[in-house]
């Protein structure tokens, strides 16, 4: 079994998810008392939260590039980094070590191109929805995506800072939540992804008409397999 290198804490409470999916994952693969073999480095998230917030994306490249080398130095065999938003520096990340790093991103469309999805609703961070590292990395594969409208942006982004990020899971935000999800349905989405790595704390698959594609849960899945490859 492979290595696994995760960089973490954004927030914890995802990091949390991926450590039990992993786990869970390895042992349904290998049986008995299989456990996930991985490095963790866990950032502290109000830094990398004022630093996105500010604009400041080459600080937080610093952070997570060091957060790699370090987990390179250690014996990881690949990089997976633990929330889709930072994904927006993944490339200076992933110049500055060797290792392999399995984008999430990637990771969705695979999926979603075996389901015969082809548009798609994207729920995450403001950074996610509307910056083009995410979505043109989907759309560079041929799937359409459709994002919220500004009001509705606010809220996806509030929930997932104020809310997710701090562990707390409220009802009148899943409402508001699904609520967003059914118009994209309207809008024709035939999926939502669900593209930030707590929003899977709020909504389930069961919650809506439409499919739900959790990241977290997809991202997990392709590390276990690069693992046991
Ligand atoms: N974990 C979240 C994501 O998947 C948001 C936290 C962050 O900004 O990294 O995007």
């Amino acid at each position: 079994m492979k290595t696994m290198g995760l960089i973490g804490g954004m927030s914890w409470e995802s990091t949390l998810i991926y450590y039990r999916l992993l786990n869970e994952k390895v042992k349904a693969r290998l049986g008995g008392l299989h456990s996930a073999k991985l490095i963790l480095n866990s950032v502290d998230f109000a830094e990398i939260e004022r630093l996105q917030h500010q604009g400041d994306w080459a600080a937080t490249a610093e952070i997570l590039t060091e957060a790699a080398q370090s987990l390179e130095a250690a014996g990881a065999d690949f990089l997976v980094i633990c929330t889709n938003t930072m994904h927006k520096v993944a490339p200076q990340v992933q110049q500055a070590v060797s290792l392999p790093l399995l984008h999430i991103a990637d990771a969705t469309a695979t999926v979603l191109l075996r389901d015969g999805i082809e548009r798609v609703g994207l729920l995450g961070t403001r950074f996610t929805m509307e910056h083009p590292f995410y979505r043109e990395r989907l759309e560079a594969q041929g799937i359409k995506v459709c994002v919220p409208s500004e009001a509705q942006r606010d809220i996806i982004h509030s929930v997932i800072y104020e809310e997710l990020c701090q562990g707390v899971v409220n009802e009148r935000s899943k409402s508001a939540y699904l609520e967003i999800v059914d118009s994209l349905a309207s809008e024709g989405a035939q999926a939502v992804i669900l593209g930030c790595t707590e929003v899977g704390m709020l909504i389930q698959n069961g919650d809506t008409n439409v499919p739900l594609y959790d990241t977290t849960e997809i991202h997990a899945d392709q590390a276990v397999e690069w693992a046991l490859v």
